[in-house]
Protein backbone atom coordinates (compact mmCIF):
# COMPACT_ATOMS: atom_id res chain seq x y z
CA UNK A 1 0.00 0.00 0.00
CA UNK A 2 1.26 3.65 -0.68
CA UNK A 3 1.54 4.75 2.89
CA UNK A 4 3.39 4.60 6.08
CA UNK A 5 2.54 2.86 9.11
CA UNK A 6 3.68 5.03 11.55
CA UNK A 7 2.33 2.72 15.34
CA UNK A 8 0.40 0.22 16.24
CA UNK A 9 -2.62 2.33 18.55
CA UNK A 10 -4.05 1.42 21.99
CA UNK A 11 -6.92 -0.79 21.54
CA UNK A 12 -9.94 0.25 22.88
CA UNK A 13 -9.94 -2.93 26.32
CA UNK A 14 -6.48 -1.51 27.26
CA UNK A 15 -7.61 2.27 26.83
CA UNK A 16 -10.51 1.77 29.00
CA UNK A 17 -8.22 -0.42 31.40
CA UNK A 18 -6.03 2.73 31.56
CA UNK A 19 -8.90 5.07 31.80
CA UNK A 20 -11.55 3.04 33.69
CA UNK A 21 -14.93 4.39 34.53
CA UNK A 22 -15.64 3.87 38.32
CA UNK A 23 -19.27 2.80 40.01
CA UNK A 24 -20.52 6.00 40.47
CA UNK A 25 -19.79 6.94 36.91
CA UNK A 26 -21.61 3.70 36.04
CA UNK A 27 -24.29 5.21 37.80
CA UNK A 28 -24.66 8.60 36.27
CA UNK A 29 -24.25 6.78 32.84
CA UNK A 30 -27.08 4.19 33.31
CA UNK A 31 -29.19 7.37 34.70
CA UNK A 32 -28.47 9.55 31.77
CA UNK A 33 -28.97 6.92 29.30
CA UNK A 34 -32.28 5.87 31.01
CA UNK A 35 -33.57 9.96 30.72
CA UNK A 36 -32.31 10.34 27.56
CA UNK A 37 -34.18 7.12 25.83
CA UNK A 38 -37.75 8.17 27.73
CA UNK A 39 -37.49 11.54 25.75
CA UNK A 40 -37.51 8.89 22.61
CA UNK A 41 -39.68 6.52 23.94
CA UNK A 42 -42.64 8.82 24.61
CA UNK A 43 -42.28 8.40 28.29
CA UNK A 44 -40.91 11.88 29.04
CA UNK A 45 -41.74 15.05 27.52
CA UNK A 46 -39.29 16.94 27.79
CA UNK A 47 -36.97 18.66 25.24
CA UNK A 48 -34.03 17.37 23.90
CA UNK A 49 -31.29 20.38 23.23
CA UNK A 50 -27.61 18.75 22.55
CA UNK A 51 -25.80 21.84 22.47
CA UNK A 52 -21.81 22.46 22.51
CA UNK A 53 -19.41 23.65 20.26
CA UNK A 54 -19.08 22.70 16.20
CA UNK A 55 -15.68 20.85 17.44
CA UNK A 56 -14.11 20.03 20.87
CA UNK A 57 -10.74 21.72 20.33
CA UNK A 58 -9.52 22.39 23.42
CA UNK A 59 -10.52 20.66 26.95
CA UNK A 60 -10.57 23.34 29.09
CA UNK A 61 -12.57 25.65 27.49
CA UNK A 62 -15.16 22.74 26.68
CA UNK A 63 -15.62 22.04 30.44
CA UNK A 64 -15.87 25.65 30.72
CA UNK A 65 -18.56 25.61 28.67
CA UNK A 66 -20.25 22.90 29.89
CA UNK A 67 -19.86 23.41 33.22
CA UNK A 68 -21.62 26.26 32.56
CA UNK A 69 -24.33 24.15 30.85
CA UNK A 70 -24.41 22.36 34.45
CA UNK A 71 -25.79 25.65 36.26
CA UNK A 72 -28.89 26.03 34.13
CA UNK A 73 -29.73 22.53 33.51
CA UNK A 74 -31.25 22.77 37.49
CA UNK A 75 -33.18 25.69 36.02
CA UNK A 76 -35.25 24.70 33.32
CA UNK A 77 -35.38 20.54 34.52
CA UNK A 78 -39.18 20.12 34.52
CA UNK A 79 -38.84 21.28 30.69
CA UNK A 80 -35.76 20.46 29.33
CA UNK A 81 -33.16 18.08 29.33
CA UNK A 82 -29.58 19.09 28.26
CA UNK A 83 -26.41 16.24 26.30
CA UNK A 84 -23.61 18.56 25.64
CA UNK A 85 -22.44 18.34 22.26
CA UNK A 86 -18.47 17.41 22.42
CA UNK A 87 -17.64 16.15 18.75
CA UNK A 88 -14.17 14.87 18.91
CA UNK A 89 -14.03 14.22 15.26
CA UNK A 90 -14.94 16.02 12.38
CA UNK A 91 -16.06 15.07 9.08
CA UNK A 92 -14.00 17.30 6.16
CA UNK A 93 -15.85 18.01 2.64
CA UNK A 94 -12.26 17.62 0.83
CA UNK A 95 -10.22 15.80 3.50
CA UNK A 96 -8.32 19.49 4.45
CA UNK A 97 -8.24 21.10 7.66
CA UNK A 98 -8.65 20.52 11.19
CA UNK A 99 -10.49 16.51 11.99
CA UNK A 100 -10.90 17.11 15.21
CA UNK A 101 -9.43 15.95 19.13
CA UNK A 102 -8.92 12.80 17.78
CA UNK A 103 -6.67 13.42 15.00
CA UNK A 104 -4.81 16.69 16.72
CA UNK A 105 -5.13 16.66 20.21
CA UNK A 106 -3.81 20.19 19.89
CA UNK A 107 -4.95 21.85 16.84
CA UNK A 108 -1.50 23.69 16.15
CA UNK A 109 0.53 20.95 16.55
CA UNK A 110 1.06 18.02 14.08
CA UNK A 111 -1.62 14.84 14.06
CA UNK A 112 -1.21 12.58 16.54
CA UNK A 113 -3.48 9.49 17.08
CA UNK A 114 -1.95 7.92 19.69
CA UNK A 115 -2.42 11.04 21.93
CA UNK A 116 -5.93 11.70 20.24
CA UNK A 117 -7.69 8.36 20.97
CA UNK A 118 -7.01 9.18 24.94
CA UNK A 119 -7.37 12.76 24.51
CA UNK A 120 -10.93 12.17 23.42
CA UNK A 121 -11.82 9.44 26.23
CA UNK A 122 -10.15 11.24 28.95
CA UNK A 123 -12.58 14.66 28.14
CA UNK A 124 -15.77 12.33 27.98
CA UNK A 125 -14.69 11.45 31.18
CA UNK A 126 -13.88 14.41 32.52
CA UNK A 127 -17.34 15.90 31.37
CA UNK A 128 -19.21 13.10 33.26
CA UNK A 129 -16.83 13.20 36.23
CA UNK A 130 -17.08 17.09 36.80
CA UNK A 131 -20.45 18.14 35.49
CA UNK A 132 -22.87 14.77 35.42
CA UNK A 133 -23.50 15.31 31.76
CA UNK A 134 -22.95 11.94 29.54
CA UNK A 135 -22.36 14.19 26.38
CA UNK A 136 -23.09 13.36 22.66
CA UNK A 137 -20.17 12.60 19.77
CA UNK A 138 -20.58 11.92 16.04
CA UNK A 139 -19.44 8.66 14.79
CA UNK A 140 -16.89 9.73 11.91
CA UNK A 141 -15.06 6.74 12.39
CA UNK A 142 -17.43 3.29 13.70
CA UNK A 143 -14.76 0.99 14.92
CA UNK A 144 -13.18 4.14 17.11
CA UNK A 145 -16.74 3.86 18.45
CA UNK A 146 -15.72 1.13 21.09
CA UNK A 147 -13.01 3.27 22.89
CA UNK A 148 -16.18 5.49 24.53
CA UNK A 149 -19.42 3.55 24.33
CA UNK A 150 -19.20 2.75 28.09
CA UNK A 151 -19.29 6.74 28.48
CA UNK A 152 -21.21 8.70 25.10
CA UNK A 153 -25.20 9.58 25.96
CA UNK A 154 -25.89 9.90 22.39
CA UNK A 155 -24.45 9.13 18.61
CA UNK A 156 -25.09 11.07 15.63
CA UNK A 157 -24.10 9.91 11.81
CA UNK A 158 -23.30 12.94 9.99
CA UNK A 159 -24.61 14.43 6.47
CA UNK A 160 -21.44 12.75 4.50
CA UNK A 161 -21.76 9.19 6.45
CA UNK A 162 -25.36 8.31 6.61
CA UNK A 163 -25.54 6.43 3.31
CA UNK A 164 -22.29 4.05 4.73
CA UNK A 165 -22.95 0.80 5.27
CA UNK A 166 -20.58 -0.05 7.97
CA UNK A 167 -21.94 3.40 9.97
CA UNK A 168 -25.71 1.92 9.44
CA UNK A 169 -24.78 -1.43 10.57
CA UNK A 170 -22.79 -0.74 13.31
CA UNK A 171 -25.35 1.97 14.42
CA UNK A 172 -27.43 -1.24 14.71
CA UNK A 173 -25.24 -1.99 17.77
CA UNK A 174 -25.35 0.44 19.36
CA UNK A 175 -27.50 0.82 22.56
CA UNK A 176 -27.87 4.83 22.60
CA UNK A 177 -30.49 6.84 20.36
CA UNK A 178 -28.01 7.31 17.06
CA UNK A 179 -29.51 10.39 14.65
CA UNK A 180 -28.95 9.67 11.44
CA UNK A 181 -28.82 13.46 9.69
CA UNK A 182 -30.34 13.71 6.12
CA UNK A 183 -27.47 13.80 3.33
CA UNK A 184 -25.90 16.90 2.50
CA UNK A 185 -28.54 16.37 -1.22
CA UNK A 186 -31.30 16.61 1.16
CA UNK A 187 -33.45 13.29 0.47
CA UNK A 188 -34.88 12.02 2.94
CA UNK A 189 -35.27 8.65 2.05
CA UNK A 190 -31.71 8.04 2.51
CA UNK A 191 -32.19 9.24 6.03
CA UNK A 192 -35.12 6.87 6.29
CA UNK A 193 -33.23 3.52 4.68
CA UNK A 194 -30.63 5.30 7.39
CA UNK A 195 -32.63 4.40 10.40
CA UNK A 196 -34.63 1.66 9.03
CA UNK A 197 -31.17 -0.26 8.85
CA UNK A 198 -29.96 0.81 12.23
CA UNK A 199 -33.40 -0.61 13.62
CA UNK A 200 -32.77 -4.06 12.51
CA UNK A 201 -30.10 -6.59 13.20
CA UNK A 202 -27.65 -7.55 11.03
CA UNK A 203 -24.23 -9.78 10.84
CA UNK A 204 -21.05 -7.46 10.40
CA UNK A 205 -17.16 -7.29 10.64
CA UNK A 206 -16.51 -5.43 13.35
CA UNK A 207 -13.06 -4.83 14.79
CA UNK A 208 -11.70 -8.31 13.61
CA UNK A 209 -14.84 -9.97 14.32
CA UNK A 210 -17.91 -11.72 12.88
CA UNK A 211 -20.57 -9.69 15.45
CA UNK A 212 -24.11 -9.71 15.45
CA UNK A 213 -26.27 -6.34 16.20
CA UNK A 214 -29.33 -6.51 18.09
CA UNK A 215 -31.11 -3.67 15.80
CA UNK A 216 -31.18 -0.03 17.61
CA UNK A 217 -35.00 1.02 18.42
CA UNK A 218 -33.97 4.22 19.29
CA UNK A 219 -32.58 5.22 15.68
CA UNK A 220 -34.14 8.37 14.53
CA UNK A 221 -33.75 11.84 12.18
CA UNK A 222 -32.11 14.81 12.38
CA UNK A 223 -32.95 17.48 9.92
CA UNK A 224 -29.79 19.50 8.84
CA UNK A 225 -30.67 21.27 6.04
CA UNK A 226 -29.15 20.36 2.46
CA UNK A 227 -27.41 22.11 -0.42
CA UNK A 228 -29.64 22.72 -3.73
CA UNK A 229 -28.14 21.89 -6.99
CA UNK A 230 -25.97 25.23 -7.36
CA UNK A 231 -24.85 24.36 -3.65
CA UNK A 232 -26.69 27.10 -1.96
CA UNK A 233 -28.40 26.25 1.66
CA UNK A 234 -31.36 25.57 1.83
CA UNK A 235 -33.51 24.48 5.25
CA UNK A 236 -35.84 21.77 5.97
CA UNK A 237 -37.07 22.72 9.34
CA UNK A 238 -40.37 24.24 8.03
CA UNK A 239 -43.78 23.13 8.86
CA UNK A 240 -44.28 21.63 5.30
CA UNK A 241 -40.99 19.57 6.03
CA UNK A 242 -42.03 17.97 9.14
CA UNK A 243 -45.38 16.98 8.08
CA UNK A 244 -43.60 15.38 5.36
CA UNK A 245 -41.17 13.62 7.68
CA UNK A 246 -44.29 12.02 10.20
CA UNK A 247 -45.57 10.99 6.06
CA UNK A 248 -42.36 9.14 5.26
CA UNK A 249 -42.10 7.98 8.60
CA UNK A 250 -45.86 6.25 8.48
CA UNK A 251 -44.87 4.90 4.86
CA UNK A 252 -41.70 3.04 6.82
CA UNK A 253 -43.53 1.71 10.10
CA UNK A 254 -40.09 2.45 12.15
CA UNK A 255 -39.88 2.37 15.81
CA UNK A 256 -39.97 5.13 17.67
CA UNK A 257 -41.15 7.96 14.79
CA UNK A 258 -38.65 11.14 15.87
CA UNK A 259 -36.91 14.04 14.93
CA UNK A 260 -34.03 16.09 16.18
CA UNK A 261 -33.75 19.77 14.44
CA UNK A 262 -30.01 20.75 13.83
CA UNK A 263 -30.61 24.83 13.66
CA UNK A 264 -26.97 25.46 12.11
CA UNK A 265 -25.31 24.39 9.09
CA UNK A 266 -27.66 24.58 6.06
CA UNK A 267 -30.89 25.20 8.04
CA UNK A 268 -29.33 28.45 9.36
CA UNK A 269 -27.17 28.87 6.24
CA UNK A 270 -24.55 28.69 9.06
CA UNK A 271 -25.34 31.93 10.34
CA UNK A 272 -25.74 30.49 14.05
CA UNK A 273 -27.52 33.89 15.20
CA UNK A 274 -30.50 32.23 13.46
CA UNK A 275 -30.98 29.64 15.84
CA UNK A 276 -32.64 30.85 18.37
CA UNK A 277 -35.24 32.35 15.59
CA UNK A 278 -35.67 28.69 14.14
CA UNK A 279 -36.10 27.28 17.44
CA UNK A 280 -39.38 29.30 17.83
CA UNK A 281 -40.95 29.00 14.59
CA UNK A 282 -40.40 24.88 15.30
CA UNK A 283 -41.78 25.50 18.38
CA UNK A 284 -44.56 27.15 17.38
CA UNK A 285 -45.26 24.64 14.76
CA UNK A 286 -45.20 21.85 17.46
CA UNK A 287 -47.95 23.78 19.46
CA UNK A 288 -50.09 24.37 16.29
CA UNK A 289 -50.12 20.41 15.25
CA UNK A 290 -50.06 17.56 17.33
CA UNK A 291 -47.97 15.00 14.70
CA UNK A 292 -45.68 17.92 14.69
CA UNK A 293 -45.18 18.06 18.47
CA UNK A 294 -45.06 14.33 18.92
CA UNK A 295 -42.22 14.14 16.11
CA UNK A 296 -39.76 16.65 17.38
CA UNK A 297 -37.84 15.57 20.22
CA UNK A 298 -35.24 18.31 20.69
CA UNK A 299 -32.84 20.83 19.02
CA UNK A 300 -29.02 20.23 18.02
CA UNK A 301 -27.40 23.62 18.15
CA UNK A 302 -23.91 24.70 17.75
CA UNK A 303 -22.95 26.81 20.34
CA UNK A 304 -19.38 27.94 22.36
CA UNK A 305 -18.39 30.53 25.03
CA UNK A 306 -17.50 33.38 22.28
CA UNK A 307 -20.02 34.22 19.13
CA UNK A 308 -18.90 33.22 15.72
CA UNK A 309 -15.31 31.24 14.62
CA UNK A 310 -11.65 32.19 14.13
CA UNK A 311 -8.58 30.49 11.98
CA UNK A 312 -7.31 27.16 13.69
CA UNK A 313 -4.30 29.26 15.02
CA UNK A 314 -6.68 32.09 16.22
CA UNK A 315 -5.88 32.18 19.82
CA UNK A 316 -8.95 33.19 21.25
CA UNK A 317 -9.90 30.87 24.23
CA UNK A 318 -13.99 29.40 23.71
CA UNK A 319 -14.54 30.34 20.00
CA UNK A 320 -15.01 27.86 17.51
CA UNK A 321 -11.94 27.13 14.94
CA UNK A 322 -14.62 25.14 13.00
CA UNK A 323 -18.44 26.11 12.08
CA UNK A 324 -19.53 29.63 13.56
CA UNK A 325 -21.19 29.22 16.90
CA UNK A 326 -23.62 31.24 19.39
CA UNK A 327 -21.74 32.57 21.84
CA UNK A 328 -22.31 31.99 25.77
CA UNK A 329 -24.66 35.31 26.38
CA UNK A 330 -27.04 34.49 23.58
CA UNK A 331 -27.41 31.09 24.31
CA UNK A 332 -27.75 31.49 28.09
CA UNK A 333 -30.72 33.97 27.42
CA UNK A 334 -31.76 31.38 24.26
CA UNK A 335 -32.69 28.04 27.11
CA UNK A 336 -33.96 30.50 29.08
CA UNK A 337 -36.75 31.75 26.28
CA UNK A 338 -37.36 27.94 25.65
CA UNK A 339 -38.11 26.77 28.85
CA UNK A 340 -40.26 29.89 29.15
CA UNK A 341 -42.38 28.74 25.80
CA UNK A 342 -42.81 25.37 27.22
CA UNK A 343 -44.18 26.37 30.37
C1 LIG B 1 -21.65 18.92 12.69
O1 LIG B 1 -22.62 18.53 13.38
O2 LIG B 1 -20.80 19.72 13.08
C2 LIG B 1 -21.55 18.41 11.30
C3 LIG B 1 -20.40 18.25 10.70
O3 LIG B 1 -22.74 18.18 10.75
P1 LIG B 1 -23.18 17.64 9.29
O4 LIG B 1 -22.78 16.20 9.25
O5 LIG B 1 -24.66 17.83 9.32
O6 LIG B 1 -22.50 18.50 8.25
MN1 LIG C 1 -20.66 22.00 12.62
Amino acid sequence: MNMDFECKLTIPAETKEMYPIDGEVAKVVAKRNREISDVFEGKSDKLLLIIGPCSADNEDSVIDYISRLQKIQPKVEEKILIVPRIYTNKPRTTGEGYKGMLHQPDPNEKPDMFKGIIATRKLHMRAVKETGFTCADEMLYPENYKYLDDILGYVAVGARSVEDQQHRLTASGIEVPVGMKNPTSGDFSVMLNAILAAQNSHTLIYRGWEAHSHGNPLAHAILRGYSNMHGQSRPNYHYEDLIMLCDFYDKYELLNPACIIDTNHANSGKNPFEQPRIINEVLNNCAVNDRIRKLVKGFMIESYIEDGNQPVNGGCYGKSITDACLGWDKTEKMIFDIADKLK
